[in-house]
């Protein structure tokens, strides 16, 4: 017997090259392997009598090998492996394609099961490439009941992935229970270890339903144990209080080129009453792309400087870090406020210019208090910066800072308050779902518009639209204008993209536009060579950025006009709302052009509602019925927990578990729950940074 944590490359028959391919599933031990779940199963349970087969039922026949041989078709060009197969009612057919080694593995007289559904071929009944399986005296993995699905990766079988499942198995018990007892039985889930087994191997599918319960409702309980553990958290910390500069904000306001929209207002009217407070604000504000949720956060930051006290604004790239402090600089000009801008690389802005002074100088002026304002990258909160008097910290692009987060920032100011905590996102997540997933933050929405905007030309091209598409794309950038390109992950093992995101590249810069400078974008690329190319994309030096989905969701490039994107059918609408929202920012007509891999009437009716509606909320919504949040936003960079099992449909249970976090917190101490705590410290779905 193995211990949970026995690295897969020890386990029978697994040798380097499994054990890689084990890896590229994020299984990495025995306990990874228990937690590896069928996305579906195989019922496989039935098992009849020869004589009582009919057609069409899906099956598991138990008897012996009376022949089995190849033959060739020539005319298909392929091995089919034909077999008789008796019991003592009768006999059945059989035929694979393509699997000579089955003549060599399976012998007449051997005792088999084998599972599938039977069809009528030549009026008599067959099973044509069923699942097989030896019968050996132990307990039937692929055939005679129900079998798991699971998600694979090239060159792994079901077989393999079931055969280690089964011995990881054998360990199950190792596997200690960390939901309280009481939670469990007020609860009525089944225990974690038998939940385990009867995810992988369910004696039937209502036992099936129970364990999947157990699991969801442990991935949405944690979650909402984290918003609670936070709540609590700031309830017991104080804030600055800042008070509302009514007159300078007023003025500021009126300065403005344009009027503040009815939602941009609100939301600055509830960020500056959460000021007011003594208790650690807590708010995220949400709102499309070109929203205008800068100028909202700029009236934050210019009240708390007015009251003496700094503010730290984040984002999630230099790039975006260095495009906050050039438009926050123009915003806030008359109010020469002093700011930082604080990136890895060695360029540091001090007040307006690019300055010889060195970052430890600027750092000081931070601990002083010098500056007013520090713009940076999320490393701001992980690096050697002190602050004298923090009032707010403003985080674009990442939805949530845990307990974790707050106490670092808390520590790092001298005057030993929590600041306030505002956080920014063009991810369209619509309320319900947002209170459920952010239970523990107040909600600004900005869903309205500034007037005047050009609405972006979105069109569904079909293949034989393409070459017209180029076209157009050419005239455009002999206008001057730019163009991305997105593609999707292809190929699930190339989870970077980088393999289908490089073709694409090639076959635009060697075919199609030989005589264009094209850029390449893609995960595996080191942070530093991505922000140089983006920064020649933004210089146009490239006409043509081709990418996967890991360019920023704010980056701000006025010329691009075109937004192509390639295997529109394989993204969420919301992600699609998002690649669209990065053309469109500045004077001209902007385009986006939807291709697919695939399309069928579902994909088109999906895609055409992109075309029609320009509100993300609307087409978050729509595409939440039908998919999960993952699909929809895109799993990695929206912020959104990755549920692996729960769904966001799931609304009852996301209740019930809200109800039980509170009722714990309120009952008994985290502390005397080590198993709990421990759980919820590794669980990384809320508490992430980067
Ligand atoms: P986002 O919400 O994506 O961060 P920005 O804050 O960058 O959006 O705003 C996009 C553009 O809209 C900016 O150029 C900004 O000056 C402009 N803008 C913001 N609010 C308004 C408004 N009420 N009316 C007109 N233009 C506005
Ligand atoms: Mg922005």
């Amino acid at each position: 017997m193995y211990s949970l944590s026995t690295p897969i490359e020890n386990l029978t028959r697994v040798g380097k090259t499994t054990a890689g391919r084990l890896k590229r599933l994020g299984i990495e031990n025995v306990n990874d392997l228990l937690y590896y779940f069928p996305f579906r199963y195989e019922d496989y349970s039935q098992v009849v009598k020869i004589k009582d087969l009919r057609s069409n039922q899906t099956v598991t026949v138990k008897g012996k090998i009376v022949l089995i041989e190849n033959r060739r078709s020539h005319r298909k060009r392929m091995t089919i492996t034909e077999a008789l197969i008796e019991d003592d009612t009768g006999s059945i057919k059989v035929i694979w394609f393509n699997q000579p080694f089955l003549a060599k593995n399976l012998k007449p007289g051997d005792e088999i099961f084998i599972a599938g559904t039977t069809e009528i071929n030549n009026l008599s009944l067959q099973f044509t490439s069923p699942a097989y399986e030896k019968i050996t005296g132990g307990d039937s993995l692929n055939t005679a009941k129900i079998v798991p699905v699971y998600a694979l990766t090239s060159n792994l079988t079901q077989k393999q992935l079931r055969f280690l499942i089964k011995i990881a198995l054998d360990s199950v018990n190792f596997v200690k229970e960390w939901l309280p007892q009481e939670i469990l039985e007020k609860n009525k889930l089944m225990p974690l270890t038998q939940a385990l087994a009867e995810i992988h191997f369910p004696a039937n599918f209502e036992i099936q339903e129970l364990a999947r319960y157990r699991f969801k409702f442990d991935e949405l309980f944690l979650i909402a144990l984290q918003s609670q553990r936070l709540r609590q958290y700031l309830a017991q910390t104080k804030a600055p209080q800042i008070a509302f500069k009514e007159r300078d904000i007023k003025n500021f306001v009126n300065s403005l080129p344009f009027i503040l929209t009815a939602d941009q207002k609100k939301a600055a009217w509830q960020i500056l009453l959460d000021l007011e407070k003594s208790q650690p604000a807590n708010r995220l504000l949400e709102g499309d792309v070109g929203s205008g949720k800068t100028v909202v956060a700029a009236i934050a930051i210019l009240n708390t400087i007015l009251n003496n006290f700094q503010t730290v604004l984040m984002a999630p790239t230099e790039i975006l870090a260095r495009q906050h402090y050039h438009s926050i600089k123009k915003l806030l000009e008359p109010f020469k406020i002093k700011t930082a801008l604080l990136t890895a690389s060695e360029k540091i802005y001090w007040d307006g210019q690019q300055e010889t002074i060195g970052k430890n100088e600027v750092l000081k002026f931070v601990k002083g208090g010098k500056a007013q304002l520090v713009i940076g990258t999320h490393a701001l909160i992980q690096e050697d910066v002190e602050y004298r008097d923090l009032g707010l910290v403003i985080v674009d692009e990442q939805h949530r800072f845990g307990v974790e987060q707050r106490k670092m920032l808390k520590d790092k100011n001298k005057n030993g308050l929590t600041p306030h905590f505002l956080s920014m996102t063009a991810t369209p997540i619509p309320r319900s779902l947002a209170l459920i997933l952010y239970g523990d933050l107040d909600l600004s929405m900005i869903k309205e518009m500034p007037k005047g905007r050009k609405k972006i030309i979105t069109r569904l091209v079909d293949e034989a639209g393409r070459q017209q598409a180029y076209q157009f794309i050419r005239q455009e950038i002999n206008n001057g204008r730019q163009v991305f390109v997105i593609c999707p992950l292809i190929d699930p093992s190339d989870k970077l993209g980088v393999k289908s995101v490089t073709e694409e590249f090639k076959r635009l810069d060697k075919e199609i536009f030989p005589d264009l400078k094209i850029g390449l974008l893609h995960g595996k690329l080191k942070a530093k060579d991505k922000e140089a190319i983006m920064a020649s994309f933004k210089a146009n030096e490239i006409q043509i950025l081709v990418s996967t989905s890991v360019i920023e969701v704010g980056i701000d490039i006025p010329n691009a006009s075109i937004m192509m994107i390639e295997g529109a059918d394989r993204f969420g609408l919301a992600q699609l709302h998002q690649f669209r929202g990065r053309v469109g920012r500045g004077e001209y007509q902007s385009y986006c052009f939807l291709l697919a891999e695939n399309y069928n009437p579902k994909t088109r009716e999906r895609l055409e509602a992109l075309v029609k509606s320009n509100d993300g909320f609307a087409l978050a919504e729509y595409d939440l019925k039908f998919r999960g949040p993952g699909e929809v936003y895109g799993s990695r960079q929206s912020g959104l927990p990755e549920l692996q099992i729960a769904g966001l449909t799931d609304l009852e249970l996301i209740n019930l578990t809200k109800e039980q976090a509170q009722d714990f917190f309120k009952q008994y101490k985290l502390e005397d729950f080590p198993l709990l705590s421990a759980k919820l410290d590794q669980n990384k779905l809320i508490d992430h940074l980067e």
